[in-house]
């Protein structure tokens, strides 16, 4: 058995979202073949039930329909042939989201895992695709971007493309449509960035700006044998922000007009955001793709896959994202420390670090942190942001307590020198830390990863010149990372976060023990009056620096239909906000010169 399965698919009606996708089977299995389509993506750890799109399906064998029957909600079986056999699908695509396959008049997108079924006990063969242009007049002046290697197919173009195995192939992400492209090389391997539609972005800036970034995380790690070309596929929209890596490329979200325009020259927060996103997606080209926790080696695609190691590949990704920024010179360390600030805050505003650690977060994020509901903000911590900020403590005291002889770049070096090839058992990280630097680290991370306490990030900071500052919120709009302006801050507040829906105020969290919930606001609760007063979101801010501790209010609110009276007691803000400045101690200042590389 060596024939390449054949994939063909084919955006076959724009306007109804309609691909048809045909795979042809060579040697087929003499019971009867077994197709499956995956139930998730590698990257974002939720069920999707990707078979759940396909409208119709049918089988054909030398012109012929063969019987086709479903056995589960995944998987068909075609009747026994004795030549090879066709599944044609229609699948409908309008998720326009880096884990969705999209197709309209504008333009296509698709993920492998969308589109493409597996060949039950062949995934191993070689795939070849044939990417079909749609029928004229859609599809004039589209090209295509993906890092599958091409056969038939021109530079950006239509037509062949092969995958080494089914692993491969829906690890390529495909973009049809009018790109906009920029080129570049990162240690001599070719770059690419697609963006779709139309942009008035400064290519040539960005592309300088990317190839910073990727030099600087092939410094750290060194240049994968198997990386030879690397493709940025970013859909570029009103409104949105979101990534997924991959091994050869990444697709990514962001506003348009967070990318530079022509003749800017500042970072605006919104570019820094997007130049993060960039960091943190490239970081995973070793740590997740290659370098995997064993619950990953391979992926079973049918059901959840658990591990305890979530907060290890997207928190010291999430870590080293910002903190390859100010390495390479893209950002002031003034600007990085703003975003570890960020960071910060938003792991204190979620009382969910409380009750949840990142290793149970990690173990459970199919369920809750992917599926978060009205609770979430009380009962699940986010292993990107509170991992991040573990992984920055455990470089700071690597720093500290071996006197700048290890840090976490030597543990991530040699645990990409160990890993790459072969899961990373679970207890395997805690294990190398302690390895390569001869400390005792059982009570960091028993407190840290397995604990739900607070972060020695306070004194850790301080050993390498930085003060770490809280104080009360200002405000809905108030992330974080700086000082007041003027000090003056509300000194209470509801204890719970509201959203503009509909026009209507809602109670989109309300946080265990605050005053509203001692009030019994409930979530979605409609915020209507407090004392006699009508009240909205934009109001509220000026209305709340009114009240003092102990005040007491009534809040009127609809629950469904029924208005509802609470009486409020008005409690202390808490201190959520925090933010970092440079403490001037020379020793200190040595030691952050040798961390952020300034
Ligand atoms: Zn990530």
């Amino acid at each position: 058995m060596s024939t390449p399965h054949r994939y063909r698919i084919w955006p076959a009606d724009p306007g109804a979202h309609l691909f048809e996708v045909r795979l042809t089977v060579a040697e087929p299995d003499p019971e009867g073949q077994v197709f499956e389509m995956p139930a998730w993506i590698p990257g974002s750890y939720m069920i999707r039930d990707y078979a759940k799109h396909v409208v119709a399906a049918r089988a054909e064998s030398d012109g012929r329909e063969v019987e086709l029957g479903k056995l589960d909600k995944s998987r068909w079986q075609a009747a026994p042939c004795d030549r090879e056999v066709t599944l044609v699908l229609e699948v409908f695509a309008y998720d326009d989201s880096v884990r969705g396959a999209h197709l309209d008049a504008t333009h296509a997108f698709f993920n492998g895992t969308c589109v493409f079924p597996a060949v039950v006990g062949q995934e191993d063969l070689a795939c070849e695709v044939d990417i079909a242009a749609p029928e004229l007049p859609i599809g004039k002046g589209w090209r295509v971007a993906t890092s599958m290697r091409r056969t038939t197919a021109g530079e950006y173009g239509f037509g062949g493309y092969r995958a080494d195995n089914y692993a491969e192939l829906i690890d390529h992400p495909v973009e049809i449509g009018e790109l906009s492209i920029g080129e570049f090389e990162v240690g001599g391997i070719a770059h690419a960035i697609a963006i779709r539609g139309k942009t008035k972005v400064d290519m040539a800036r960005l592309c300088h700006d990317l190839q910073t970034v990727c030099e600087q995380h092939h410094s750290l790690l060194g240049t994968p044998a198997d990386l030879d070309r690397y493709l940025f596929l970013l859909n570029a929209p009103g409104s949105g922000y979101g990534g997924l890596e991959h091994c050869w490329s990444s697709a990514l979200v962001c506003g348009r007009d967070n990318l530079p325009a022509r003749g800017d020259e500042e970072v605006s927060d919104e570019y820094r955001t997007f130049l993060g996103l960039v960091s943190h997606e490239y970081f995973h080209l070793w740590n997740v793709k290659r370098m995997k926790p064993a619950a990953f080696t391979p992926y079973d695609l049918s059901q959840e896959t658990h591990t305890g190691l979530l907060w290890v590949y997207e928190g010291i990704t999430s870590y080293y994202d910002d903190l390859a920024l100010v390495r390479s010179g893209l950002i002031t360390v003034d600007s990085y420390l703003e975003l570890v600030g960020r960071t910060v805050t938003s792991v204190l505003r979620g009382g969910g670090r409380r009750r949840q650690s990142v290793e149970a977060s990690s173990f459970d994020a199919w369920t809750k942190f992917y599926k978060r509901d009205a609770n979430a903000v009380n009962a699940v911590v986010s292993y990107y942001t509170k991992g991040s900020l573990i992984a920055l403590c455990l470089d700071l005291k690597l720093r500290s307590e071996t006197d700048g002889r290890v840090s976490l770049d030597d543990v991530m070096r040699e645990a990409w020198s160990r890993w790459s090839a072969a899961g990373m058992p679970e207890d395997g990280f805690e294990k190398l830390c302690a390895e390569v630097s001869g400390l005792d680290l059982e009570d960091f991370f028993n407190a840290t990863v397995r604990g739900t306490g607070a972060l020695p990030l306070e004194a850790l900071l301080k050993t390498h010149g930085v003060e770490y500052r809280l104080r009360r919120s200002a405000g809905g709009k108030d992330k974080g990372g700086k000082a007041s302006k003027d000090g003056k801050l509300p000194s209470v507040w509801l204890g719970a976060n509201l959203a503009a829906r509909g026009g209507k105020t809602v109670f989109t969290a309300v946080h265990n023990g605050g005053p509203a919930e001692l009030a019994g606001v409930a979530p979605g609760d409609e915020m209507l009056a407090l004392d006699g007063l009508r009240i909205d979101i934009s109001g509220c801010e000026a209305r709340t620096r009114r009240y003092r501790p102990g005040d007491r209010s009534e809040l009127v609110v609809f629950r469904g239909d029924e208005l509802v009276t609470l009486r409020m007691r008005w409690a202390k803000a808490p201190e959520d906000t925090c933010y970092l400045e440079l403490a001037e101690s020379p020793d200190a200042a040595a030691r952050r010169e040798a961390w952020l590389g300034h």
